[in-house]
């Protein structure tokens, strides 16, 4: 099975129920760095997500 890459929002902001998970890390990035921007106001870099919010499932 394939790997997927999962953001769970709520390990960074308790009270968001945002998760992404995609097997397409290109596409994980891209809607992890457009929520964070447009819901919590963090402009995070593609390294910053793929380092530290991107979990490999
Ligand atoms: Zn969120």
């Amino acid at each position: 099975m394939a790997d997927a890459y999962k953001l769970d929002c709520e390990s960074e902001a308790v009270d968001c129920r945002f998760i992404i998970q995609s097997e397409d890390e290109t596409e994980a990035i891209e809607l992890a760095r457009t929520h964070m921007r447009e819901d919590h106001g963090h402009d995070y870099s593609d390294d910053e997500l793929r380092e530290k919010h991107l979990q490999v499932v």
